[in-house]
């Protein structure tokens, strides 16, 4: 399996912190700002796994997971929301856009590549819970 997550984020110190927790994991990480840059950079980095917040500049996060699982390469990849909306339903909607699961920000750097890669061991992007 590749090492290659990409990630889609548009605050630059989550990028700072998610990258440097994952490539000190041993993953090469890909990061863009937007949803459009992330669509893609999907095609072209094969990831193994994407990292997707929800809160981003013109697309959203949903609209992006929605563009993403078009792409049939990108049909099984594990996606996971990574947001800081923790209101009821805001989860339902994330795995309705075809999202596998979803972590909590602020981000844990105790736990946080743990989270990531039990995701990692899955590839249906959806009928799962973490
Ligand atoms: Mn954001």
């Amino acid at each position: 399996m590749s090492r290659t997550i990409l990630l889609i984020e548009d605050n630059e110190q989550n990028r700072y912190l998610v990258t440097f927790l994952l490539e000190r994991s041993g993953y090469q990480v890909v990061s863009v700002e937007d949803g459009r840059r992330g669509i893609e950079m999907a095609r072209t980095c094969a990831p193994s796994l994407i990292l997707l917040d929800i809160q981003l500049p013109t697309m959203d996060g949903y609209e992006v997971a929605r563009a993403l699982r078009q792409q049939t390469p990108l049909r099984t990849t594990p996606i996971v929301a990574v947001t800081s909306y923790a209101m009821p339903g805001d989860r339902e909607k994330a795995l309705e856009a075809g999202c596998t699961g979803y972590l909590e920000k602020p981000i844990d750097p105790e736990t946080f590549v743990a989270d990531v890669e039990r995701f990692h061991a899955r590839s249906a992007p959806e009928g799962s819970s973490p």
